[in-house]
């Protein structure tokens, strides 16, 4: 059986309703911007609970600009995770600051007490990122930036829908940033992204900085970029959207199948602690494996994608390297990175291959006895 880590062509199978309104967009020929944007943005803002969505090129975008808005720039820190995916840090940087990098707790969010220590005079914004899909510690996070009167930006980019205590992301921060990358649980037909705020001078600010920070036609409020949310991903956007529900849905009980076959092969196998009050949405299900190597290689074989996300945690890539970080500066995100690796999860696995993965790793272990 071959069990793929997405399902992009499944999800695209059926695409005429979204094919015949990307027709109409010909007859209005308003290819940037327009009305199909302003939709979008109005149902994400929706979706999110949230006052305001703002359309932009990409999710690294959605938390650069964010930054710039906030002021964030040459010579302040930013804290952020070591262990994310290469853009959260990107973004930081492309906003001519340094990222702060904390560690991770064992269930892979980034550790409340590490962005405590990680506070300098020079740090001008905390950007937790709600890893996988799972919240981040957002009750202990916001407690402390609230004491160091510092913003939050909330990297959501892997967790649209996710909740704790009822509350989305995107609710805890000034601003969230979210991806609408292909391989997002939203996704469109290329890149796009999303801030969602609840303040109306931030989505103003936002609003320019996307668009050449063009108040109108000719009007230059202040400098800004080109990083509108393409009209025809915003019109994929719209026929997606009313799909997410459903899409976190399936991912969600896709992970409950896998931790209920998964949890028996303990220890070897470690599945981090899931709470009753969190809402967590599954981007990736990643767990802990003893012996991970050899088990992804052994998925492999039997035609199961297996990823690792990832191998090197940001501050020991080169680039982490050249901010002066070290082995040794972050020992669970380290430790993690040996051990951890990520089954497909997607909203088009079948009972059959869920059922499949859990046999396939089972089997590598032995089943009920040591190897
Ligand atoms: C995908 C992702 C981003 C960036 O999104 P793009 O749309 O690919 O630019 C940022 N942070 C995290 C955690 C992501 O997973």
């Amino acid at each position: 059986m071959r069990v793929p880590y997405s399902s992009l062509r499944e999800q695209f199978a059926d695409s005429e309703a979204i094919l015949r309104d990307i027709k109409g967009l010909l007859e209005t020929t308003q290819f940037t911007l327009g009305p199909a944007v302003a939709r979008f943005e109005a149902a994400f803002a929706r979706i999110c609970g949230a006052r305001f969505a703002v359309g932009v090129g990409t999710g690294t975008d959605a938390l650069f600009l964010s930054l710039k808005a906030l002021g964030v720039g040459p010579g302040d820190e930013v804290i952020t995770a070591a262990n994310t995916f290469i853009a959260t840090a990107g973004a930081i940087v492309a906003a001519g600051a340094r990222p702060a990098f904390v560690d991770a707790t064992d269930d892979f969010n980034i550790d409340p007490a590490g962005i405590e220590r990680a506070i300098t005079p020079r740090t001008r914004a905390i950007m937790p990122v709600h890893y996988a899909g799972q919240p981040a510690r957002m009750g202990a996070i916001l407690l402390i930036a609230a004491a160091h009167r510092l913003p939050v930006v909330e990297d959501a980019c892997q967790a649209i829908g996710a909740s704790v205590d009822g509350r989305l992301v995107s609710s805890f921060g000034v601003a969230a940033g979210f991806s609408l990358h292909p391989l997002k649980n939203l996704n469109v037909w290329g890149d796009g992204g999303v801030i969602v705020t609840s303040s109306e001078e931030l989505d103003a600010t936002l609003r320019l900085l996307r668009n050449h920070g063009l108040r109108n036609r000719d009007e230059v409020e202040i400098f800004g970029y080109n990083s509108r949310l393409d009209t025809l991903h915003a019109i994929v956007g719209n026929h997606l959207i009313t799909e997410v529900e459903a899409i976190t849905a399936a991912r969600i009980r896709n992970a409950r199948a896998l931790d209920a076959g998964l949890l028996p092969l303990a220890p070897r196998v470690r599945i981090p602690a899931r709470h009753a009050n969190e809402r967590h949405v599954f981007h990736l299900y990643m767990f802990e494996a003893d012996d991970r190597d050899r088990l992804r290689a052994y998925l492999i074989e039997r035609g199961v994608e297996a990823k690792i996300h990832y191998p090197v945690p940001l501050h020991l890539q080169p680039a982490g390297r050249r901010l002066g970080y070290r082995e040794g500066d972050f020992p669970e995100a380290e430790r993690q990175a040996k051990r951890i690796i990520t089954l497909p999860v997607h909203q088009h696995l079948s009972q059959d291959q869920v059922d499949y993965m859990v046999e396939v790793v089972t089997d590598f272990y032995g089943t009920g006895s040591r190897r």
